[in-house]
């Protein structure tokens, strides 16, 4: 098995080591990675600067990797059409500081990473810790998970426009009661911004937001985290609400303005 590793919290992050050293317990694995903190940078791309890499030597590990001053799309799009000698098998994300829960994904450059190796045709999947007390956070159990998904998809024909996003509760690896299959929850916040004053009187706003708890049903992703389960959920990037087609045809959005 061939793994290209990114992901947004940036190349010297200790959940990308993880990820990177267990997955070379299965295969060769290459690292691809933002070369500082990229988090919520969603999918984007550089256009209009040029893109550096930068060869460096991953601590206890015997791997290619490079530092890009880029984001996470970018490095699996760069990492693919030219760094790599080959495609890759798997393009596999994280493993990210912090939950990404819910309608959190669209922001994520952790998921976005894992789309990216979707739309150029490699199975994908992005992977994210959450934070439990304090600061302490077992990557190397979550390490344990990348390598059972690996196992998982390696046999299976995982849908090519499909992902798998992952999360892993942050509690003792005893209390972790399973993987479950779930749905993207909703995750809205209320009191998004905190008005300040910097030392020339100036106002300014300081992006904060409290979590709002909504209900939940129990095959949603937010709710099995909740419950010590490891998330599991398919993504696809196609966007387009199929439903909602015949809908807009017959409100009278389809029309032949040649008649
Ligand atoms: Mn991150």
């Amino acid at each position: 098995m061939r793994f290209l590793v990114t992901n947004d919290d940036g190349i010297h992050a200790e959940g990308l080591i993880q990820l990177a050293a267990s997955l070379a317990t299965l295969g060769e694995v290459t690292v691809v990675a933002p070369d500082n903190e990229r988090s919520a940078t969603g999918h984007a791309i550089t256009m209009h600067y040029p893109l550096r890499v930068r060869r460096v030597v991953l601590p206890g590990l015997d791997i290619q990797a490079y530092a890009v001053d880029g984001t996470p799309a970018d490095c699996v799009k760069l990492g693919i059409d030219v760094l790599l000698e080959g495609r890759p098998d798997f393009v596999f994300t994280g493993i990210n500081r912090g939950a990404n829960l819910g309608t959190d994904v669209l922001y994520s450059g952790t998921v976005s990473a894992a789309i990216e190796g979707c739309i150029m045709g490699v199975r994908s999947a992005a992977f994210s810790l959450l934070h439990g007390d304090g600061d302490k956070m077992d990557y190397a159990y979550a390490g344990k998970i990348a390598i059972k998904v690996a196992e998982i998809i390696s046999g299976k024909n995982l849908s090519p426009d499909t992902l798998i996003n992952v999360n892993i509760p942050s509690v003792p690896q005893n209390q972790i009661r399973g993987m479950k299959v779930t749905r993207l929850g909703r995750r809205r916040y209320t009191k998004n911004y905190e008005k300040r004053e910097d030392p020339r009187g100036r106002t300014y706003y300081w992006l904060s937001g409290q979590l709002i708890e909504e209900e939940m049903e129990s095959d949603i992703d937010i709710d099995a985290v909740n419950n010590n389960y490891v998330s599991i959920t398919p993504l696809h990037y196609d966007l387009t609400s199929y439903e909602m087609m015949s809908i807009l045809q017959s409100w009278g959005f389809e029309e032949d303005f040649t008649d």
